[in-house]
């Protein structure tokens, strides 16, 4: 299936909100730092598996975000993650949802990735990562009293070199959720999706809006006869149906680009072989202002 053009690409999101203006440069930055490990994966032949898990680590890793350090709340006041990561070469899904103590859930989602169930939950997921060794951590640890609430889910999608593609997500959910509540970020077809026949998304956004009208299987749908822009588009439009905001990247399998959101912000960042530039925006008019 992987055609191997030699061509690379990675997009990243810091989440679809709105963004104030005092953290405008905290999302620009923090969503540059994560594009630089992910394009110096791809630019060495790494796999696009490889490139999304890093990204997103590092998002993780920045309070800036809810995902990881940083992430918001529920209405227990505990810290409860979801993650998932999707190979695009074998479509296999590795997910974990209401998951406690761990610093990276994107990386106990990868671990899970060749293991049968695609998600497993709450205590479920919590003893799997500590059976594979997974970081763990104190939850207080990833309280960082940064988090206000807005949607600032990470999400990345890959293509590597060999004409493999991934994508991921990695979310601390909504701010006042109810305890064990999961969004749409883990669930395939819904905030992410890959296969290398076709392309990968990954979203961010009001997750109950984004699981009920499917997005991430629209946007595959779409992108069988089209390409990725307008099918992304087409996808954030279909959000009218049932009302809530959200934010989408897509790359088709050549390692085209599409985004779009109908948040006030979408922090996104882009890097393809093309030109090999690193190229941050917190909004799709900054993107048509500058480009
Ligand atoms: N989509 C995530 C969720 O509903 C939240 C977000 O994107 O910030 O869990």
């Amino acid at each position: 299936m992987a055609d191997g053009t030699g061509n690379w690409a990675l997009v990243l999101h810091g989440g679809a909100k709105e963004i104030a203006p005092g953290k405008q440069k905290a999302n620009r930055l923090g969503c540059l730092a994560a594009l630089t490990v992910g394009a110096g994966v791809l630019r060495q032949g790494g796999s696009a598996l490889d490139a999304v898990e890093a990204t997103i680590r590092v998002l993780e890793h920045d309070p800036t975000f809810n995902a990881g350090r940083g992430s918001v709340r529920n209405t227990d006041g505990e810290i409860e993650m979801d993650a998932a990561i999707m190979d695009g070469a074998t479509l296999d899904i590795g997910g974990v949802a209401a998951i406690r103590a761990v610093p990276h859930p994107v990386s106990v989602a990868r671990l899970m990735l060749r293991e049968q169930p695609t998600l497993l939950v709450a205590d479920g997921a919590r003893r799997f990562a500590e059976a594979h060794g997974a970081e763990t951590c104190d939850p207080a640890s990833l309280f960082s009293g940064t988090a206000d609430g807005s949607h600032d889910t990470v999400g990345c999608v890959a293509l590597d070199t060999s004409g493999n593609l991934a994508a991921g997500t990695s979310t601390g959910g909504i701010e006042g959720c109810a305890p064990g509540r999961v969004g749409d970020s883990p669930l395939p077809g819904c905030g992410l999706y890959a296969d290398n026949a076709i392309g990968a998304a990954a979203f961010s956004g009001d997750g109950e809006s984004i699981a009920r009208t499917m997005l991430a299987a629209r946007v595959m749908q779409s992108l069988e006869s089209g390409p990725p822009q307008p099918a992304i588009e087409a996808a954030i439009m279909r959000l009218g149906r049932v009302g809530g905001e959200a934010g989408g990247i897509v790359l088709d399998r050549t390692g085209q680009v599409g985004w779009a959101h109908n948040s006030p912000h979408f922090a996104v960042g882009v890097a393809t072989s093309a030109d090999d530039r690193l190229r941050t925006y917190l909004s799709k008019n900054e993107e048509v202002a500058h480009d």
